[in-house]
């Protein structure tokens, strides 16, 4: 059996084998860019301060939900850093125990899965598998991004699936959950070959998705111009025009403002209200980055704005370092570079002063008080969370979804850093996602001003639950706890008011 409890525990006796994507960390400038091997080798331990008894309910229940999903790493991950949180809650409330919500919630409602053909510049016909998890629709329709990367499997969707569920719970909008993508890999692909791809995708997903039914966005490497080239195929297709069917539009037809800003703003706002409950602030402070896509570059540019100094960036390839911080030089050669020019991050440290580039590494030894990954699930595993812990951060949130893994969140938790899960930290993409739909809904464009307004008081609301159902310990906000719980009770009650479905 896969999922067993270890003997000798390493630092309770609580530990049990998982499976995790492998990380390997560096002592020199720079950890090795993650491996998103999908036969990876490493332990779950679930955290201190769980009875033995609570132990046991997450062995049983892990064992059961891995017996069933078997070969789907990330999206066992995923379930047990929600499980090991809400388990204590859940055997609280009979309401709950008796109606087996948690192996309810568990099962998507329903996964799609298809092929997309498409021809390349010199004529070549390409056949990529394309999929979308439905996972759960109690809270509203499913509403969740599509992903375009070699890496897209079931386990990674199931996973983001899983998150998008109880992230849109936390935001109070009419949204439930579900993801999508494909394993196309669109670098190095022309404009022409990404826009027969999309229309391509769109010929088969349109069947499955709608305003009222299933309403997709972007994600990692699916952005605006995606977003165009597969809402003009649906338009054709449907022969209506439904903006609420998709997220992440153009300005020019039906997005709304703030959208493309909207996750990177929030994980910022989110981080500062952390530190601000804790009686701290970003002001001064240095903050390290990954990623340097949607989220990482509009993290970036309200971390600025906050007075922070930011220090790095990264992309697939490397990492750039600035020691004095991003201005407004460096930061719009980076914006150009990825946004317009879509290069890589190399050619940021050759045009503008003050920037190393590392290749091959990650940011996460170059010394900060705040981190903020964007780029991808398990960017950091427990030996570089350690390094940080070393190197005096305080608090960490996360943008990308999942990029800790279960022991890293542990070693910062145990060192009393201020964590925030992606959940509550990058919910704000979703909360506006939200907007845009209620936009479309009432044909009207609000100002940019109404927008931030709004979002931030998701943003906020959010935070709020966390605290409200967060143990504190050692003084410190347990914010994973807190939104486990919150977005668990939520979706429940949603669930079991339903009946048994
Ligand atoms: P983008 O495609 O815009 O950017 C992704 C960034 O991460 C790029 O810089 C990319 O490098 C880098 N990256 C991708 N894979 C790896 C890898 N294996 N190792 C190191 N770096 C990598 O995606 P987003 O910014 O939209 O998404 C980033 C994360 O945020 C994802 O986890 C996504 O699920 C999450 N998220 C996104 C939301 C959104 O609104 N977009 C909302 C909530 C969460 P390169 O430039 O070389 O491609």
């Amino acid at each position: 059996m896969f999922w067993r409890k270890k003997k000798d525990g390493a630092n309770t006796s609580q530990s049990v084998e998982q499976t995790a994507p492998l990380v390997k960390a560096q002592q020199d400038m720079g950890a090795t860019l993650v491996q998103t091997t999908s036969e990876p080798k490493a332990r779950f331990v679930v955290g201190g301060g769980s009875s033995q008894s609570t132990v046991r309910e997450i062995d049983h229940f892990m064992d059961g939900l891995m017996r069933r999903n078997p070969h789907e790493p990330e999206f066992h991950q995923a379930v047990f850093e929600f499980v090991e949180t809400v388990m204590p809650f859940y055997l609280d409330h009979r309401k709950y125990t008796d109606a087996r919500i948690l192996e309810r919630m568990t099962e998507p409602d329903r996964i799609v899965s298809f092929r997309i053909v498409w021809e390349d510049d010199n004529g070549v016909p390409h056949a990529n598998k394309g999929f979308r998890v439905q996972f759960n629709s109690s809270m509203g329709p499913y509403k969740g991004g599509l992903r375009f990367d070699p890496s897209v499997n079931v386990s990674i969707l199931k996973f983001l699936g899983f998150e998008q569920t109880y992230k849109n719970a936390l935001t109070r909008l009419p949204m439930g959950g579900g993801k999508g993508g494909s394993n196309f890999h669109p670098k190095g692909r022309s404009d022409g070959e990404i826009m027969r791809f999309c229309h391509a995708m769109m010929s088969e997903l349109f069947r499955h998705i709608g305003e009222s039914i299933d309403v997709p966005a972007g994600d990692i490497g699916v952005g605006a111009r995606e977003i165009g080239y597969l809402f003009g195929k649906y338009k054709q297709l449907s022969n209506h025009y439904t903006g609420g069917v998709l997220t992440g539009k153009g300005l020019t037809f039906g997005g709304s403002e703030i959208r493309k800003e909207a996750t990177g703003y929030g994980v910022v706002v989110f981080a500062e209200d952390m530190l601000q409950q804790h009686g701290k602030s970003m002001k001064g402070k240095t903050v390290a980055v990954s990623g340097s896509g949607n989220v990482a570059i509009y993290a970036v540019q309200r971390a600025i704005r906050m007075g922070a100094k930011v220090v790095t960036a990264s992309d697939s390839r490397g990492f750039v370092h600035l020691p004095d911080g991003f201005n407004d030089e460096s930061f719009a050669i980076l914006q150009d570079v990825k946004e317009n020019r879509r290069a890589s991050l190399a050619v940021l440290a050759s045009e503008a002063k003050g920037v190393s580039y590392h290749a091959g590494k990650s940011p996460w030894t170059v010394p900060c008080n705040i981190g903020l990954p964007c780029a991808t699930q398990n960017e950091i595993d427990e030996h570089m969370a350690a390094t940080l812990v070393k190197n005096g951060i305080e608090c960490l949130a996360e943008g990308a979804n999942m990029p800790l893994t279960a022991q890293a969140i542990h070693v910062l938790k145990d060192a009393n850093v201020i964590f925030g899960p992606a959940k509550a930290a990058n919910a704000g993409g979703v909360g506006c996602s939200g907007l845009e739909q209620a936009q479309n809904a009432q044909r009207l464009i609000w100002t940019r001003q109404q927008v931030e307004a709004e979002l931030e008081k998701i943003m906020r609301s959010i935070h709020k639950q966390c605290v409200d159902y967060a143990p504190v310990r050692n003084g410190v906000v347990d914010y994973q706890a807190g939104a486990n719980i919150s977005s668990f009770a939520r979706v429940a009650d949603a669930m079991l008011s339903y009946g048994y479905l």
